[in-house]
């Protein structure tokens, strides 16, 4: 049977604007939960996927571009070169597209899912999609990256997302 899935939170939500607590001793919890954020990464088509987009205040991330998946516990940036700019969606704001510069190479270092510390270099989409779920932790969103006229489009989208959400709940 599959991990059981987590709802994921959409902007406005609180718990995506907090800096995630830093994870000292990993255990079987954690685990499970990161096979429960892949799921849900997996269920909604996502790529990548932080521990804070479920409402969970602990610095873990999940990603999979294709070439298997990626589970990391207090992850963080220690080397940067070069420069991309992609167009990026992310699970908690839907619908919305931000072009962000980030560096095309990284080295990030993290602990895995038994507590050891593990090195990845990334680059291309697997540097964006790393760089964005850091973000996450320290609850920042690509909306944080738009230009002043972007933040006034996507705001007005962000409006008809709520309301979108709201016949939703009361959908039969
Ligand atoms: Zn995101």
């Amino acid at each position: 049977m599959p991990p059981i899935g987590l709802e994921i939170k959409i902007i406005g939500d609180p718990a995506l604007r907090k800096v995630a607590r830093t994870v000292s001793g990993v255990g079987p919890e954690d685990r499970s939960l990161l096979s429960r954020m892949a799921q849900t990464m997996y269920d909604s088509s996502g790529i990548g996927l932080a521990a804070p987009q479920v409402g969970i205040n602990k610095a873990m991330i999940v990603a999979d571009i294709g070439g298997g998946l990626y589970k990391l516990i207090n992850p963080r940036v220690t080397y940067k070169q070069g420069k991309q700019a992609l167009e990026e969606g992310c699970l908690s704001l839907p619908g919305i597209c931000v072009k962000v510069k980030r560096a095309r190479r990284i080295t990030v270092q993290a602990l895995d899912e038994q507590g050891e510390p593990v090195t990845v270099e990334a680059q291309d989409l697997l540097a964006c999609v790393l760089q964005h779920e850091i973000d996450h932790l320290r609850g920042k969103l690509i909306v944080d990256y738009a230009s002043f006229l972007q933040k006034a489009r996507i705001k007005r989208q962000i409006k008809n997302l709520k309301k979108a959400a709201n016949v939703c709940t009361v959908n039969l």
